[in-house]
């Protein structure tokens, strides 16, 4: 049985470079829109430490929202809201442009729930390529992902937990962390010596090109 999720059955060109790449603060601006879609249900999403569920509040409150409502929130936003998000300054284009030489896939941990919005937002924005949604690190992901190509390949997230599961299980796949959050940059941890940082995205497709162009593998 073939799963349309499923990182082995997904459309990859077996001889091309190939893109994995993250959605939510590397694609989509993703704390821009949880921030608004939790405000108008009268929280606030305070971005001053790199966390999720604890910079979740009631307006006025010095303790966060206790961990379900959280949770609840985060649920409602990716059956509801996340079609809302904005897309990254120039992650589109710059997407589009990488698609021209490589295959694309969209690598994202989400809810199953989400996969239907979640898909509409991609088509929406001209960049429906194959998803796959994930749970808990990515490595695993990856590895199958990058062994179907015989080309070189890269991955792109936000988060050092996933970057490393990557760096673990795939060793030859090119790593680069964006984090798309403005607020966010300074807060999330990075490891450059690992895994190249370059939070703009065309400075990363630039990158990008440059790496799968070296015809490794
Ligand atoms: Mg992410």
């Amino acid at each position: 049985m073939s799963d349309p999720q499923d990182p082995l059955s997904v459309e990859v060109h077996p001889g091309r470079p190939l893109v994995i790449v993250d959605v939510d603060e590397v694609l989509g601006l993703f704390m821009q829109g949880f921030g608004r879609f939790v405000a108008e249900r009268g929280y606030e999403l305070r971005v001053d430490r790199f966390a999720l569920f604890q910079n979740l509040y009631r307006p006025g409150d010095t303790q966060s929202l206790d961990f379900n409502t959280g949770r609840a929130l985060f649920d409602d936003f990716f059956r509801i809201g996340s079609e809302h998000m904005e897309p990254t300054p120039h992650a589109v284009d710059s997407l589009t442009r990488l698609a021209q030489n490589a295959s694309i896939v969209v690598l994202t941990n989400a809810p199953g729930h989400a996969r239907a919005p979640r898909a509409r937002w991609l088509a929406r924005h001209g960049i429906g390529f194959p998803l796959v949604i994930n749970e808990g690190p990515k490595g695993a992901a990856v590895a199958q992902l990058s062994a179907r190509t015989t080309g070189p390949s890269a991955f792109i997230d936000d988060l050092l937990p996933n970057l490393d599961s990557a760096a673990e299980a795939a060793p030859a796949v090119h790593r680069f962390q964006l984090v798309a959050d403005e607020r966010l940059r300074a807060l999330a941890p990075a490891a450059p010596e690992r895994h190249a940082r370059i939070d703009d995205w065309r400075a990363l497709a630039t990158a990008i090109e440059a790496a799968l162009g070296g015809g490794r593998r």
